[in-house]
């Protein structure tokens, strides 16, 4: 186990292919320095959820590496890595349990009241108590009684228990109407405050409402991306 303490993440010409032949990351490098928010902008099929499920370990790079405040993540334990790292994927999949339970899971020391509070930050509260089993409310591994935002919602309020050095968030707001965007890009901009993220966002205003500093990295296919600081 390594313990993690600023959160500066580096790729160093990280190459990768799902299939052999067909390279989807080549030689890619670029920094997110501590607390920075980066956003990953580019065509579908780019490589943005790629990166997020590299640095999380779902699959080993081919070539080059990935560090976190310089060490290799090939050799860090798994769970210790995502120990650090709160994700919001763009397919959230709930567990099989309720939904408190599934929010809980972001620190599973967390209170119910903790939880409850993270879930008014993501914006999902209300939502939760419209069911008539509230938060007790069996959800199930496809989360059948919530629609793709909701489950996003989920998934952000667990990261926001989790509160991670490191914040990984693909698309999170690209299922949600504008007003429920609006209500969580101000709470996400307080999570991810000092935190490193790094977001995959399509429009430019999600970007700007994150807030403070970002760094814009435009990733194009088969190209090593340049790196933009606004
Ligand atoms: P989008 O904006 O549509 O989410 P993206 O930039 O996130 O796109 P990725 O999901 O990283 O793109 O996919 C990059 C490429 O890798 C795509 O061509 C995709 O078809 C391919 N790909 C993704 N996942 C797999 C997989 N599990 N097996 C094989 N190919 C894959
Ligand atoms: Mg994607």
């Amino acid at each position: 186990d390594l313990l993690f303490i600023e959160g500066r993440v580096d790729f160093q010409n990280v190459c990768f292919s799902y299939t052999a032949g067909k390279e989807i990351l080549s030689e890619v490098s670029f920094t997110v320095m501590p607390g920075q928010t980066v956003a990953l902008v580019g065509p579908s099929g780019s490589g943005k959820s790629t990166i997020i499920r590299l640095l999380f370990r779902f699959y080993d790079v081919q070539g080059g590496c990935i560090l976190i405040d310089g060490q290799d993540i090939s050799k860090v334990k798994q769970n210790s890595l995502r120990s650090y790292i709160g994700v919001v994927p763009q397919d959230t999949v709930l567990f099989n349990d309720n939904i408190r339970e599934n929010i809980r899971y972001g620190r599973i020391s967390a209170s119910d009241q903790e939880v409850e509070e993270a879930a008014v930050a993501a914006d999902i509260h209300h939502k939760i108590l419209s069911f008539p089993d509230g938060y007790d409310t069996e959800v199930g591994e496809r989360g059948l009684k919530l629609s793709g935002g909701e489950k996003q919602r989920v998934a952000i309020a667990r990261t926001i228990l989790k509160s991670p050095r490191i914040i990984l968030l693909d698309e999170a707001t690209s299922a949600l109407d504008s007003q429920t965007e609006r209500n969580i890009q101000a709470s996400l901009a307080k999570v991810c405050a000092n935190h490193t993220t790094l977001v995959v966002a399509h429009r430019h205003e999600e970007l700007l409402a994150m807030g403070g500093l970002y760094a814009a990295m435009w990733l194009k296919q088969q190209q090593t991306p340049e790196s933009e600081v606004s």
